[in-house]
């Protein structure tokens, strides 16, 4: 499986680093951001490195999809689709995005706003 030992995410993944960890399966693992957002914060991830949206073949068609539903899963063990959550993905510097190993913000528990910041 695609690894960059610089990463922080493929760090977390291969538990050289902690994290709060709320799902793990053979593909992806979802943990809680370390600077929460909102009242629940997690951060969905696929255990393969892709940097980024541009990064993603063809081939990671099922994977996509997959963290699509580890979203709804812990979505739902959580209650958030009840008072509703939202689902980011920063793409490049200039959306925000921090860490480029590609990852789901599941963020819930406030009221958001539209357009986002
Ligand atoms: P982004 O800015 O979209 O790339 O998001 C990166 C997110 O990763 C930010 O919300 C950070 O707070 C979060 N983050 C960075 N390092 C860690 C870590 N070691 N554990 C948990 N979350 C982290
Ligand atoms: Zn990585």
């Amino acid at each position: 499986m695609s690894h960059d030992p610089n990463c922080i995410f493929c760090k977390i993944v291969a538990k050289k680093i902690p994290a709060r960890i709320v799902h793990e399966d053979e593909d992806t693992i979802a943990f809680e951001d370390l600077n929460p957002q909102a009242p629940t914060h997690i951060l969905i991830v696929p255990k393969k490195h892709i940097a980024d949206i541009h990064s993603i073949a063809e081939s990671d068609r099922e994977l996509i999809g997959h963290l699509f539903l580890v979203a709804k899963t812990i979505s739902s063990t959580k209650g958030l689709d009840k008072g509703g959550y939202r689902m980011v993905i920063n793409n490049g510097h200039g959306a925000g995005q921090t860490v480029f190993h590609l990852h789901l913000h599941l963020l819930s528990g406030r009221r958001f706003t539209w357009p986002p910041g």
